[in-house]
């Protein structure tokens, strides 16, 4: 008996599924360094363009002079420290919520309250198209796992139907690979009828979405009643990293009490949650990054339009074109990359099957014309794109 780890590895190098790293040699930004070669970069998730900020860099390293580095221990033994204090408090402020709680990261959060809050007995019930997170988190808690349409009401109804013990319905806030955002309001109306509780991780739609960037539930202008386990990430529009649940006291002190990812690792470094205080501020104070951001998606979505290329229904950062192949998808961003851009091809399994695409996401830190540059670079490319002949 031996692992046969070679063969596992070929066939997915067969299937044009393996995946390999590009090494970024320079800050996050529109302009990197990748592998040595200098590229025009669309495929971040710093949508405000936070994350090489210079007043979020001097927050850190103030926060590592009077902090030190290592956050030392978990939050419940001495690792939670005043700036994760008040940045919690400000995250609880900022959503509107009585409290909130930091956690780590975005999958830590999702696996810690959904296995906080559901367990043999409870059912949850989540959108096929959920971030992996969410999915591995709802397997986890041995609670009975269904998945319903995407963000279909009426396939969530079907299963509400037959849900028992303690309820939870599950969604991205806006979808990770599609860039659609969740239709909360209907989902909170029929969670809340059934007795139910609506959990959103919102990590792509805080900072683009909302006046002040609260993302979906502000969008939708929904209270902790609507969505009672609101999710965000700190890794995306915020710049920085690690993740927070905000919802009510019973909620927090039931996560601090029960949540195992909460529980049982070390705090982030202190110094990171200044940053992040400093992010946050920025974050919702300085609204022309949400306005020049949208404008860049009107830009890109009339251009690609002519182009002919298939978007997806969106109107946050994430602009998906779909290809549908994945050795399509492979050749096409290699087109664009000997063009100096770079634009990852997301496949199977992080997308269903036959419907790879490229993730297209805008930064408010592009300019219309590096926006330009990348639609002038498609309508090259997929005119020469070969069709399929698989
Ligand atoms: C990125 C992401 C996560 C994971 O967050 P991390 O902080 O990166 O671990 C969770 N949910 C969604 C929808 C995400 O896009």
């Amino acid at each position: 008996m031996s692992f046969d780890l070679s063969a596992r590895l070929a066939a997915r190098r067969a299937d044009n599924l393996y995946r390999q790293r590009p090494l970024l040699e320079s800050p996050q930004g529109p302009q990197v360094v990748v592998d040595g070669q200098p590229l025009l970069a669309f495929c971040n998730n710093d949508y405000l363009g936070l994350a090489n900020h210079p007043l979020v860099i001097e927050a850190w390293q103030a926060g590592a002079s009077r902090w030190g580095v290592g956050g030392g221990a978990s939050h419940l033994v001495i690792g939670h420290s005043t700036p994760h204090h008040a940045l919690e408090e400000a995250l609880a402020a900022f959503t509107g919520r009585p409290r909130a709680l930091l956690f780590s990261n975005g999958y830590m959060a999702n696996l810690g309250a959904v296995t906080a809050l559901v367990g043999q007995g409870d059912t949850v019930l989540e959108d096929r198209l959920n971030h992996a997170s969410l999915l591995d988190a709802g397997l986890l808690s041995g609670a009975r796992f269904n998945r319903y349409l995407h963000n279909d009401v009426a396939s969530l109804a079907k299963r509400l139907e037959k849900a028992c013990g303690n309820t939870l319905v599950v969604t991205d806030g806006v979808f990770s690979m599609d860039g659609d955002v969740a239709d909360l309001p209907a989902l909170a109306r029929e969670a809340r009828a059934k007795g139910a509780w609506l959990m959103v991780d919102d990590a792509h739609g805080f900072g683009p979405l909302g006046a002040n960037g609260g993302g979906v539930a502000e969008h939708f202008g929904l209270s902790v009643d609507d969505v009672p386990v609101l999710i965000g990430t700190l890794g995306k529009a915020f710049g920085t990293s690690g993740a927070f649940v905000a919802g009510s006291e019973a909620l927090i002190e039931s996560l601090i009490q029960f949540a195992r990812p909460y529980i049982y690792t070390t705090s982030q470094p202190p110094a990171l949650a200044c940053a992040t205080l400093k992010s946050l501020d920025l974050l919702r104070s300085e609204h022309w990054r949400r306005e020049h951001l949208n404008n860049l998606i009107r830009q890109f979505r009339q251009g690609a339009e002519q182009i002919g290329l298939q978007l997806m229904d969106s109107f946050t950062p994430i602009q998906p074109i779909v290809i549908g192949d994945s050795g399509r998808a492979l050749r096409l961003s290699a087109m664009l990359r000997e063009r100096g851009l770079l634009v990852t091809a997301i496949r199977p399994p992080t997308v269903p099957a036959g419907s790879a695409r490229l993730r297209v996401t805008l930064s408010a830190a592009h300019t219309e014309a590096q926006v330009q540059l990348l639609l002038n670079a498609l309508d090259d490319c997929w005119r020469k794109l070969e069709p399929d002949h698989a």
